[in-house]
């Protein structure tokens, strides 16, 4: 019998037009803001919307680290290379999943070691993080991330083996400038976050006290495009188990009560919701179980999901309605439901982003001839999540794309997995540590740019408490 797969392969029209989409949209920026010399620029990111990071070229803000400082931190990112090309190859041939990345935490160690820094391995109760501080506690802190896990089966096709050599790059660039005669008051903190696939790792780090005395955080993230900002949807995990009564389906039917038809009915009921759920909220389930025989009612029923939504409070909303689908399930077959929210992991919040630290992340990677796309540019739809949303929740940061990859080739893709090892992928590395280096100077040496940060972080509600929110 011919056993090929007969699932109709899904027509590219959509995804064609969101490309589409996204090349106008960033046609029309680029083709503004590069200008004649006759028109302003001004106006060019109004297609960003509100959200937008809204300066175009001259608009950036001035002020920030004094020059020879940055010039210091990006020279110095230069000199990096061929360790962080060294760290960007040593994870990628050695990819290790959330939590067990015993090996990778080990390399970066290593590598601080080889500058005289010493990192705490397993800090702040988690084996695999790690983290190494240079600077004045008394004064302001800045954080910077440094994710190393990667996915099982398919390696670092999220890429986060950039994203290592970036955060320990940066902290690298900056300990030079910090431990000289000209260093600002503050310090900066090198935090080795763990377990992000699948995970809330930096939930877990912050609830150990990772973020005591840190001010803000930040890091970068590698992409398709440069990014300066875009969509994260929070995300919780979600298992039902619903018990019925078993009975033999042909003899005594009337005598059971049934926990697949529980699951069905509940799995039906998300298709409907879905019509009346925000537009970019997504829920998705599999049955893992669903009885043994079917000569026997189904007496136990299994159903895992994820839910996502673009704000913390409509997660809050949805995670509500998902409980009512439960109980309305397990009520019509006179079954029982157990609701299990975040099942051993946490949720991830959505990522809050912090507009003024970002304004000086794009003047640096101007200066490293990109030029991030500003909120708005990616279509809202194309949206993932990160755990680095719960430290945004805590304290202001950012989250910005730098480019790897073609446009087209998708995170979680052995396409991905590919590009995260290229020369492209070094050099993305080497310009996120030059931008992050150079945020954490302007943050340390700018007291108007920190106020603005802090202003900014309370008008959007200041912090949250992470832990009691969905409670
Ligand atoms: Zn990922
Ligand atoms: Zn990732």
């Amino acid at each position: 019998m011919d056993r090929m797969n007969r699932a109709i392969p899904p027509s590219t029209a959509y995804l064609d037009h969101l490309v589409a989409e996204t090349a106008g949209r960033r046609e029309a920026l680029t083709g503004a803001s590069a200008g004649s010399g006759a028109s302003s620029s001004s106006g060019a990111f109004a297609v960003g919307g509100p959200g937008a990071v809204g300066q175009a070229g001259a608009g950036l803000p001035d002020g920030g680290a004094p020059a020879a400082q940055v010039s210091a931190v990006e020279h110095a990112a230069e000199e990096l290379e061929p360790e962080l090309a060294e760290i960007v190859r040593r994870l990628h041939e050695d990819p290790e999943t959330a939590f067990e990345e015993h090996r990778s935490a080990a390399t970066l160690v290593e590598v601080l070691a080889r500058h005289g820094v010493e990192a705490q391995l397993g800090a702040h109760g988690v084996p695999t993080a790690f983290r190494a501080e240079v600077g004045d506690a008394a004064g302001p802190t800045i954080a910077i991330c440094a994710e190393y896990d990667a996915l099982p089966g398919i390696g670092h096709a999220c890429g986060h083996n950039v994203i290592a050599a970036s955060g320990v790059g940066a902290f690298l660039a900056l300990h030079d400038v910090m431990t000289s005669a000209d260093a600002p008051a503050g310090r900066v903190v090198l935090l080795g976050t763990p377990a992000e696939e699948g995970h809330t790792g930096k939930e877990v780090l912050a609830r150990n006290g990772a973020l005591e005395g840190i001010d803000a955080a930040i890091m970068v993230h590698p992409y398709g495009l440069d990014v300066a900002d875009q969509v994260w949807l929070g995300r919780r995990l979600l298992t039902w188990t619903f018990t019925g009564r078993p009975a033999h389906a042909s003899a005594q039917p009337y005598m059971g009560r049934n926990a697949l038809d529980a699951a069905s009915l509940a799995y039906q009921a998300i298709g409907l919701l879905r019509q009346q759920m925000p537009p970019v909220d997504r829920v998705h389930a599999t049955i893992a179980e669903g009885g043994t025989r079917p000569s026997i009612i189904t007496e136990r029923a299994v159903v895992h999901l994820y839910a996502r939504s673009k704000y913390a409070d409509t997660l809050r909303d949805l995670s509500h309605r998902l409980d009512d689908i439960a109980h309305g399930a397990a009520r019509m077959t006179g079954t029982d439901v157990e609701i299990t929210w975040d099942d051993g992991a946490h949720p991830s919040l959505p990522v809050r982003t912090n507009r003024a630290l970002t304004d000086r992340w794009v003047s640096a990677q101007r200066r490293r001839g990109r030029d991030p796309l500003p909120a708005g540019v990616l279509s809202e739809t194309l949206a993932a999540s990160t755990d680095f949303g719960n430290f945004s929740f805590r304290i202001p940061g950012i989250h910005p794309l730098v480019q790897v990859s073609d446009p087209d080739v998708a995170l979680h893709t052995a396409e991905f997995a590919a590009a995260a090892a290229t020369p492209a992928a070094v050099s993305a590395a080497v310009d996120s540590t030059a931008g992050l280096a150079s945020t954490a100077l302007d943050y340390l040496y700018d007291a108007g740019l920190r106020a603005a940060v802090h202003d900014e972080f309370a008008e959007e509600g200041g912090p949250v408490d992470v832990e009691t929110y969905f409670d």
